[in-house]
């Protein structure tokens, strides 16, 4: 049984919005939230996410020189690495009995580095796709303990990955079914924003097609379930009331 779902938050990150809504024009530069969640069930505890790589605290020109169109810049302060997230909730590394690595960007697998001999479940596509990768970014570490998933994995009764590739080969979504509330459907990045599920606008997809047809099965588990809809990195929607009781 999932017994409890906390949405922490890792920093902040500055990214020009037509990176989150394809065809928005370059300019628009909005401050989105980086996410990872803590789900606790009767044998333990999975953290779905790990925040920005430590190299990003004080630093927003991590990436270096960027195009105004390719504008990230993190906004992560020491308080946001993973161990002070946990920290704060009273929790060590340790305690964590599995990581689930949604995928490789630098917002959700920049602190996995930390997790040292912790289960990590990836995606088989997603590790595969980075062993094969001659560019591999700083924060990936290949001598982490992968242990691989495919769709419709249910680490912990009540949570159920959903692989919603596009965004990057192995890229997971879950389905929550927490204990006394309604299901939750965390997109993480097939869907960035409440505009582009509601506009059905894409988000950055490495393939398009299939981005496009992972939205369209999120929909349909969605509906299924009556889920509630929790997007990647909304501006805004954690300040909604039913997030609230979730949002740390
Ligand atoms: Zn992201």
């Amino acid at each position: 049984m999932l017994r409890d779902v906390r949405f922490l938050n890792m920093g902040y990150c500055l990214i020009d919005q037509s990176q989150l809504v394809t065809g928005h024009p370059v300019g628009d530069v909005v401050r989105i939230p980086i996410w990872a969640y803590l789900l606790r069930g009767d044998d333990g505890l999975l953290l779905v996410d790990t925040g920005m790589p430590r190299g990003c605290v004080g630093n927003e020109r991590y990436f270096g020189e960027m195009e105004p169109g390719d504008l990230i810049m993190p906004q992560m302060q020491s308080g946001d690495m993973v161990a002070e997230v946990l920290d704060r909730q009273g929790l060590h590394p340790q305690d964590i009995d599995g990581v689930i690595f949604t995928h490789r960007h630098f917002d959700h697998a920049g602190g996995s580095g930390i997790f040292q001999g912790t289960r990590i479940l990836i995606h088989t596509d997603e590790l595969q796709a980075l062993r094969q990768d001659p560019e591999l970014p700083e924060w990936i570490d290949l001598g982490l303990r992968y242990e691989t998933v495919q769709d419709g994995a249910e680490p912990m009764p009540g949570v159920r990955l959903v692989h919603t590739p596009g965004h990057t080969p192995g890229h997971m979504s879950l389905l929550l079914r927490p204990q006394g509330v309604r299901p939750l459907l965390l997109t993480i990045d097939a869907v960035y924003t409440r505009r582009n599920w509601q506009d059905d606008i894409l988000g950055a997809m490495t393939d398009r097609a299939q981005g496009q047809a992972s939205v369209d099965r999120l929909r349909a588990v969605a509906e299924a379930e009556d889920a509630a809809v929790f997007f990647g990195h909304d501006r805004d929607q954690s300040k909604e009331p039913f997030w609230q009781a979730f949002a740390r």
